[in-house]
């Protein structure tokens, strides 16, 4: 039923604002907490990941220290000794015989990365790897000897080179002697800083690398990378990263590429170089953000899972209250109101504003059936008693209900008054077998009072308060259509107009009065007394067939008539003519034919003075 379909409003009202804030505040506290847990795990993995980057760069800055120490140290005591031997004027083949030796060390000793000492000592070029050059070679116009000039003295590492040949970053590391003209170098490998480098990568997402005071790539975890200069290139990671490091002097910043997040720590080791690792954030933040998000998530769902069950619940007692409000409403009409379980033979109160009936029920519910019998025998009249005590049968309801949902009866109970007593089904079992009913009576006096009023005013003439045409014809019809024999009789009022006419329309009305009373006094209960209209009136008398019996009734009608005492007539008096016709229980013919007939006779007594009648004599008369 259209009443019953609950609205969304109507659930959120009943759900209440303060239940719905109530759980809105809830859930939001949950993603509050939620967030914040998360923002402090957030902070811990971002703390985590810069420690790990520090860690790694200065992990790494220091291995390569290191490593390049051992250089240094070699580089200063080689140095130093050729300054002895040039100072004490030693020959070139005892320089050079110290270079070999001291190479043969150097390269077995510390490590064999060392390629050996070599150098321009004193005009010549001398090497102790025993590495002989082409005759063109030019030791003064190589970068070892230019840069260590430039450098005055000072140790210079000259910008790592690709061997090509090999695949390995070469370096130099030189330095000028006292006579600001010899330069000792030694040739190193950089295969060592580029396994430091890779050894600090824990992640693949991650890298390190190691730039020289130009930009360039000393070491690099991708060995793609290494002799590029990223100072000297635009538009890669690296080269931002550089850029940051060598231009702002940054050496711990986040930066985005590409989407990306990284974190990017860098530490100088001297001479301008630095190591940088770089850790991919947005790699090592995707667990997290993962879960971050599967938890909004379900968190969300249990919001809808617990927005739904409400809504569901809400939606329920929205119903159940309105068919409760309905039952309310409803139990002010009827006096009582009983929801019967035909199968416990159960009943519960719903409405009872009838003493008697609380009475006589108690404080149990059981045996409902015989219960209503009795209380409906108390409390009926005895007319409508043996109609409503099968009414209330509750062994034979099923049966009389079938698969219609209520049935009604009228009655009139015990203080007289006229009730409606009704039987409603409230549920079927899935056989259709009827579980429960609700049983209700309803005071229906008043409205049958002015059913009956209408109905007696619709079927009746109003001066005379005898049948009007209408309902007498109406019931003269069923009768003779029912085979009922009887005798119709026609009256018509003498001169009735000049009546009017000289006794005025009021003393008229009277004659027609007293006319009809006249019928009513001469007639009996079950004759059908009417008026036909004007100063016309007709009645039927059942079971009168011929002209013996009616005159004896026509001589009654006559002398009452003949006593009637109208006092505005000054003592004269009032005629009729009647016809007469009779219906014989076997006649076919309808009523027009009954009326014709007795009308006929009517014209017929007319022609009389006084109070006449004619008979319409058929051949069974
Ligand atoms: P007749 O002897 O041939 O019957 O002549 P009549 O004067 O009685 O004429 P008729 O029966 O045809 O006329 C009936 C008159 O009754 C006509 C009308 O003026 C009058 N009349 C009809 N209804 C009423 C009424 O309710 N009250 C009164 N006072 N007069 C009525
Ligand atoms: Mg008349």
């Amino acid at each position: 039923m259209k009443n019953n379909q609950t609205s969304a409003k109507e659930v959120l009202n009943t759900i209440g604002k303060k239940n719905i804030v109530a759980s809105v505040f809830i859930f939001a506290f949950a993603i509050i907490i939620i967030s914040v847990n998360f923002g402090i795990l957030y902070k811990i993995q971002k703390d985590k990941i810069i420690e790990r980057s520090k860690h790694n760069a200065v992990e790494s800055a220091q291995n390569v220290e290191r490593y390049l120490g051992t250089s240094l140290d070699t580089i200063k005591m080689a140095s130093y000794t050729i300054e002895c031997y040039l100072d004490s004027n030693g020959s070139q083949e005892e320089i050079l015989d110290y270079m070999t030796r001291e190479s043969d060390v150097i390269t077995h000793t510390i490590d064999e990365n060392y390629t050996g000492l070599y150098g321009y000592i004193a005009g010549d070029y001398l090497d102790g790897s025993g590495w002989v050059p082409d005759e063109d070679y030019e030791p003064t116009e190589r970068p070892w000897y230019i840069q260590a000039m430039q450098a005055n003295g000072e140790i210079v590492f000259v910008d790592p080179y690709l061997d090509s040949q090999t695949g390995t970053i070469m370096m130099t590391i030189g330095r000028l002697l006292g006579d600001s003209e010899s330069v000792v170098a030694l040739d190193l490998s950089l295969d060592r800083i580029q396994e430091i480098t890779v050894d600090v990568i824990e992640n693949e997402q991650d890298f390190a690398m190691v730039l020289d005071s130009s930009g360039g790539v000393v070491s690099h975890s991708n060995t793609n990378e290494l002799g590029k200069n990223y100072l000297e290139q635009s538009n890669s990671l690296e080269s931002t990263i550089a850029k940051e490091i060598f231009s702002s002097h940054n050496t711990e910043f986040e930066l985005t590429y590409n989407k990306t997040k990284y974190i990017v720590f860098a530490k100088e080791i001297g001479y301008g170089w630095y190591c940088v690792s770089v850790v991919n954030g947005t790699q090592v933040f995707k667990p997290l953000n993962r879960i971050l998000l599967a938890s909004l998530v379900a968190i969300l769902l249990f919001a809808l899972m617990i927005l739904i069950v409400l809504y569901n619940i809400s939606s329920k007692h929205v119903v159940a209250n309105k068919l409760s409000q309905q039952l309310e409403s409803m139990s002010h009409i009827y006096v009582s109101m009983y929801d019967i379980n035909l199968v416990n033979n159960t009943f519960t109160e719903i409405s009872n504003t009838h003493d008697k009936i609380s009475k006589m029920i108690g404080d149990s519910s059981e045996n409902a059936k015989e219960k209503l019998y009795s209380i409906m025998e108390v409390l009926t009249s005895d007319r409508s008693k043996k109609d409503l005590l099968e009414f209330v049968d509750l062994d034979t309801i099923e049966e009389r209900l079938g698969s219609s949902n209520t049935t009604t009866m009228e009655y009139i109970n015990d203080r007289d008054l006229w009730c409606r007593a009704r039987f409603v089904v409230a549920e079927r079992d899935e056989n259709d077998k009827i579980i429960r009913v609700l049983w209700m009576v309803e005071i229906i006096d008043d409205e049958k009072r002015k059913q009956e009023k209408l109905q007696y005013l619709s079927e009746t003439d109003r001066m005379t308060g005898i049948n009007n045409r209408g309902s007498g014809e109406k019931k003269i019809r069923e009768l003779i259509s029912g085979g009922q024999g009887g005798m119709f009789v026609l009256l018509d009022v003498d001169k009735f107009k000049s009546i009017n006419d000289t006794f005025g329309h009021n003393t008229g009305d009277k004659v027609l009065i007293e006319l009809a009373n006249c019928l009513k006094k001469a007639f009996r209960a079950n004759d059908i007394i009417m008026r036909l209209g004007g100063d016309e009136f007709a009645v039927f008398v059942p079971d009168v067939h011929n002209k013996n019996a009616g005159e004896r009734i026509i001589e009654r009608l006559f002398n009452t008539i003949g006593r009637a005492d109208i006092a505005e007539l000054n003592g004269k008096k009032f005629y009729v003519s009647v016809g007469v016709s009779f219906y014989q229980h076997n006649d076919t013919y309808d009523f027009e034919e009954l009326y014709k007939r007795a009308d006929s006779r009517t014209y017929e007594s007319k022609k009389h003075t006084g109070n006449y009648v004619s008979y319409y004599e058929s051949e069974q008369a």
